[in-house]
């Protein structure tokens, strides 16, 4: 992280398999990790990421220190499972923005598209709509939702959501399908 937030010195976190915990006190930048994170990933709205506008996230100075022009974080995946459909062992996803809302995305130091980096992450699980990231309060609501929203969150963060979609659509196709063929069948009656 570089100017991301409170971040404004580049500063780098190992995130280890288990639990990380990080400790501090309040407002010293321990939900900003998190905003990091969830930004790299392709997060678009201001709010998810805490701020009003999505300028927020660059480094807006402190008393001793002068505001920064960019914001940018380097998020780097141990791909050594294959989990991603890319043909390296590490994979580096980089995204950097400047004051005039410009962005700018990264692959392994290559340019590309936010596109690119949501398709690569959407059938690993990491993608921003499969809650990886529960802020503080979802929590609460996940707990007090009803039985079916419940069950609906846990489906789209073990990826049947998706499935049971196309299925959806594969049963209306069917459905206009069958319509079709009464038609036909009805025709080819009245022509008999
Ligand atoms: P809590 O324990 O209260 O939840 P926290 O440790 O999670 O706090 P964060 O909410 O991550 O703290 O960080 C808030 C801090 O980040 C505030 O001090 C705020 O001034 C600073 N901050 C947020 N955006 C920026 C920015 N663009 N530039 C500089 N500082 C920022």
């Amino acid at each position: 992280m570089k100017g991301f937030k409170s971040f404004a010195s580049a500063t780098s976190m190992r995130l280890e398999p288990g639990i990380t915990c990080v400790v501090g006190p309040n407002g010293s930048g321990k939900s900003n990790v998190v905003d990091a994170i969830a930004w790299v990933l392709g997060e678009q709205g201001a709010k998810a990421l805490r701020g009003g506008k999505m300028e927020d996230v660059i480094f807006a100075g402190t008393s001793g220190r002068a505001p920064l022009g960019r914001a940018e974080v380097t998020l780097t995946i141990d791909n050594t499972d294959g989990a991603l459909p890319i043909d390296y062992t590490e994979v580096s996803i980089t995204r950097r923005m400047f004051r005039s809302g410009e962005s700018e995305y990264e692959i392994n130091g290559n340019h590309c598209r936010l596109l690119d980096i949501q398709e690569l992450l959407s059938d690993s699980g990491i993608g921003r709509e499969m809650h990886i990231i529960v802020g503080q309060g979802r929590l609460d609501g996940m707990l007090h939702a009803k039985p079916e929203d419940r069950r609906a969150f846990i489906e789209e963060a073990a990826g049947v959501l998706k499935h049971r979609k196309r299925k959806e659509k594969a049963v209306r196709k069917l459905e206009a399908m069958q319509t079709n063929l009464n038609r036909l069948t009805d025709l080819t009656a009245e022509l008999r």
